[in-house]
């Protein structure tokens, strides 16, 4: 019964783990490879400048920014959580 408990907490922890690894992750990611000429998600052209300027480019400006902003909402979202199992 114990072990049923510890086995919940652990389960909880493993989750805020791999949120915040996601979001290391994609902050820290370092892309390899050539820069692609067009966007990975739009297909939009990504300009010679961004391309030389972050190596391994796959997204444009909007893409990039897209995914920047759902990174706060995860972020603020992991908070919330952290800040939860805090009060138990
Ligand atoms: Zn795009």
């Amino acid at each position: 019964m114990a072990g049923g408990w510890a086995k919940d907490g652990a389960v909880q922890e493993q989750i805020d783990i791999s949120v915040q690894d996601a979001v290391e992750h994609v902050r820290s990611r370092i892309p390899r490879g050539d820069s692609l000429l067009n966007c990975e998600e739009c297909d939009a052209q990504i300009p010679e400048a961004r391309r030389e300027a972050i190596r391994g480019v796959r997204l444009c400006i909007n893409c990039q920014s897209d995914i920047e902003s759902s990174e706060k909402s995860q972020s603020n979202y992991n908070r919330r959580g952290s800040k939860d199992s805090q009060l138990r």
